[in-house]
């Protein structure tokens, strides 16, 4: 029989228009696939000659990509914000107000906790103050969390419990006061304050969060995800999670740099299975734009008074870079602001010799001054953005900047020092959706199509770097791209099939390219109803 000589394999996939995001950018319209691993590509007739299956599935002319890479969100995180009240969208103080009311009626909790908020939404762009949030809880601590995870406001409750007054201060934080008052903002590190006051989030809540992220990740075409900060015990879980065969999504684990991580992680070395790597620390240098925390080199334009805040010492960087790069670790540094970026580069040039394949991250890179721009280059350092922070911010960057947003989301001038960034979205603080930083990437322009010539276009990037930048470079930057990234023999079979073409669909229609099915090593684990 003729087909005896032909290979068996596990799956079979015909009759789509497959982009491998090799190194040549090749289209094919066939795939094998066998022991969750690509086993070759080609024409359909080529693979239907060479290999036989029980198993074929039909694309039916439809699109399939290299499954998505996030490489720098907060996956466990986005799992427990999901049973909190959303705040994202509110448009005024009072919506959000109004909003934890209605979601505690719903889901009563001992501290009532939301995230979201962005008074730059507001029709008055300022702080808020915990007045109303006092008359709406006079009894429960209410904590809820800014936008950018950079700024919370507390109710008195809350703070009398975290032993907060008007004398409190913190190190590398704030706690915005109106008038001598307190008014329940917090910045930066002085959300610990109360945040660590919230009793700790059962393991069993945890393993509920990681599954319902992991459901509504494959949902939109994410295999792989980077966790930006996790603690112990967290990457302890997943790794367990996943060896069940309960948790299929693979992750990529940056540690907080605590002793407990360094002790059982750094020191032992570089840990891998085929679902997780542990190998990078993340730190932070500054806090966020739009709470006025990122470190710039001048004030801001809008506040003369502050130039923003350090959240790490400059010591303590200095040595959590040591620690890594001792281990053979990556270190992925948090900078937002000018002053932010050039302070993390001058530490990593005591490390970064030259070019080298260290692959050391500056994540967000969001206002890079021009004389560090070839910086990036010369120590072969990794930009890692998040191209829908661009159109998120546009609207108020430049009265936080001034002048200065004109090298602001400058992903293309980013791009082009290494040939290369990984592009992620930094959610919850951002949609989950890959597809919205692909069309920022490209389009420059928010989900109404605003402006309608784009945002600082210049520094658009092309729809093939968007692609890799969410695929084979978001790989890259986690030192996984020898086997994902793209779809190519002896890879993981994770892929997406998705219903446009999103090297040729029309710019506008972009944001609606919806997943047909995700497959993770071989394996459907979403497949649209
Ligand atoms: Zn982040």
């Amino acid at each position: 029989m003729a087909c005896s000589k032909r290979q068996k394999v596990d799956l079979i996939i015909t009759n789509a228009t497959i982009y491998s995001v090799d190194s040549t950018f090749s289209k094919y319209s066939s795939m094998a696939i066998s022991d969750g691993k690509i086993v070759a590509l080609g024409q359909i007739r080529e693979i239907e000659t060479k290999y036989n299956s029980e198993k074929t599935i039909d694309a039916n002319g439809k699109f399939i990509y290299p499954g998505f890479i996030d490489p720098h969100c907060h996956f466990l995180n986005y799992g427990i914000t999901l049973s909190n009240a959303s705040l994202s969208g509110a448009k005024s103080w009072e919506e959000v107000i109004e909003r934890l009311v209605k979601h505690q009626k719903e889901f009563p909790s001992d501290w009532v906790q939301g995230r979201g908020w962005n008074q730059n939404e507001w029709e008055v762009k300022e702080f808020p103050t915990n007045d109303l949030l006092d008359k709406a809880f006079p009894d429960k601590p209410v904590y809820i969390v800014r936008v950018d995870g950079h700024a919370a406001i507390a109710n008195s409750v809350a703070l009398k419990m975290a032993g907060v007054n008007e004398n409190t201060t913190t190190e590398g934080g704030e706690l915005i006061k109106k008038k001598g008052k307190l008014t329940g903002v917090l910045v930066d590190n002085a959300i610990e304050l109360v945040r660590s006051k919230i009793p700790e989030i059962q393991k069993t809540i945890k393993e509920k969060a990681l599954m319902k992220a992991q459901e509504n990740c494959f949902a939109v075409g994410l295999t792989s995800v980077s966790d930006a900060g996790l603690d112990l015990q967290d990457v302890l879980l997943i790794d367990s999670l996943q060896k069940t065969g309960q948790m299929k999504m693979r992750l990529y684990a940056m540690l907080n740099p605590t002793q407990e991580n360094f002790d059982f992680f750094l020191a032992k070395g570089i840990y891998t299975t085929d679902e997780l790597t542990v190998r990078s620390i993340k730190l932070f240098v500054d806090g966020a734009l739009g709470s006025r925390g990122a470190l710039l080199l001048k004030p801001y334009s809008d506040a003369p008074e502050t130039i923003g805040l350090q959240v790490e010492t400059t010591e303590k960087l200095k040595n959590y870079c040591k620690i890594a790069f001792e281990a053979g670790y990556q270190v992925n540094t948090h900078c937002i602001g000018d002053a932010g970026v050039r302070l993390i580069i001058d530490i990593y040039s005591n490390y970064l010799k030259f070019h080298n394949d260290l692959r050391w991250r500056i994540e967000h890179s969001q206002v890079v001054d021009p004389q560090d721009l070839p910086r990036y280059g010369q120590y072969s350092i990794i930009p890692s953005v998040q191209t829908t922070h661009a159109t998120s911010d546009m609207t108020w960057a430049d009265e936080r900047l001034g002048n200065r947003i004109k090298y602001a989301y400058a992903y293309q001038d980013l791009l082009r020092q290494n040939g290369w960034l990984a592009n992620g979205s930094d959610f919850p603080i951002e949609n989950i959706n890959p597809i919205y930083g692909f069309y920022a990437a490209a389009a420059r322009k928010d989900l109404n199509g605003q402006p309608v010539n784009g945002f600082q276009v210049e520094n658009a990037l092309t729809r093939e770097q968007a692609l890799k930048g969410m695929t084979i470079w978001a790989a890259k930057a986690n030192f996984e791209d020898d086997f994902k990234g793209s779809l190519e023999p002896g890879k993981w079979a994770d892929f997406v099939i998705l219903d446009r073409d999103l090297l040729t669909a029309e710019e506008s229609d972009l944001p609606n390219s919806k997943v047909i099915s995700t497959f993770v090593g071989g394996e459907l684990v979403y497949q649209v109803k």
